[in-house]
């Protein structure tokens, strides 16, 4: 299910001024598709990432997942659809230490007060290659393996699309590999939609589709063969 921009805007009052983080973006994620989000430090990538998740409320414009639009929605839908309908992968896991990594795919659900299914759980790891790390704690795990899992937590919910903050950003070039590789086979294989924040040429070129932005616009779009020469 497809992601829409439009207009977004977004506005920060810091201390120090007025920043304007996002500047009339509009652009669509199709279903299916891996859309990697690179451009300079401080050229709004998080924010565009915050906001089209739901995690952040955007000044101006709207965002649309799956034929929702987020502004439409109260507290309590807005929450159910972040934690249903969105997957989220941070730069360094997010995940907790003393739950195994079975535990972990279940948090989420668990802390909806619902039971999460041994078996769907047992899938959602051996989907990412780690049908042999359930009962493994993350000091226990590599950091690709540990990236692998908390995309498994991410996916557990079928969400309609994963967004990935700088997925690779802690993991060496072996490790890394290890993760794009999954996450351009759940496109491939299982038609996923994953928007991807990267500054990593390398990791951007397994996408579908470049978006750049500098200064809270999009300035250019690429595809993902382009961006590995840029
Ligand atoms: P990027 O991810 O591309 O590095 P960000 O989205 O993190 O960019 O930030 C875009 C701009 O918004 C930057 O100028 C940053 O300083 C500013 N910004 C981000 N978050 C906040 C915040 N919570 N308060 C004030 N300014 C912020
Ligand atoms: P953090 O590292 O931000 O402190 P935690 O380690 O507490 O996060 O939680 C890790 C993951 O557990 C989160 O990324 C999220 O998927 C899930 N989680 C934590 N708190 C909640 C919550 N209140 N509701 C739903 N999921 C949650």
């Amino acid at each position: 299910m497809a992601v829409e921009l439009h207009d977004l805007g977004k506005r920060y009052d810091g201390g120090a001024g007025p920043v304007t983080a996002l500047d009339g973006v509009t652009t669509r994620f199709a279903e299916g598709t891996f859309t990697a989000v690179m451009g300079p430090s401080g050229s709004g990538k998080s924010t565009l990432l915050h906001c089209a998740a739901g995690l952040e409320a955007p000044t101006s414009g709207t965002v649309t997942i799956a034929g929702t639009r987020l502004g439409d929605l109260g507290e309590t839908a807005l929450t159910r659809l972040r934690r249903d309908r969105v997957g989220f992968v941070f730069q360094d896991f997010n995940l907790v230490s003393s739950l195994t990594a079975a535990q972990n795919v279940a948090l989420p659900l668990r802390l909806a007060g619902r039971r999460a299914d041994d078996e769907l759980v047992r899938a959602a790891l051996a989907e990412v290659g780690l049908a042999d790390r359930v009962g493994h704690r993350p000091r226990e795990l590599s950091g690709g393996q540990q990236q692998r899992v908390a995309i498994a937590r991410a996916l557990f919910t079928r969400p309609a699309v994963l967004f990935a903050d700088e997925p690779t950003g802690a993991l060496d070039n072996r490790t890394s590999h290890q993760v794009l590789d999954l996450l351009r086979g759940l496109v491939d294989r299982h038609g996923r939609t994953i928007v991807m924040v990267t500054h990593d040429p390398v990791a951007a070129a397994v996408a579908d589709r470049v978006v750049l932005l500098v200064d809270g616009r999009i300035t250019d779009e690429l595809t993902g063969a382009d961006a590995a020469t840029v």
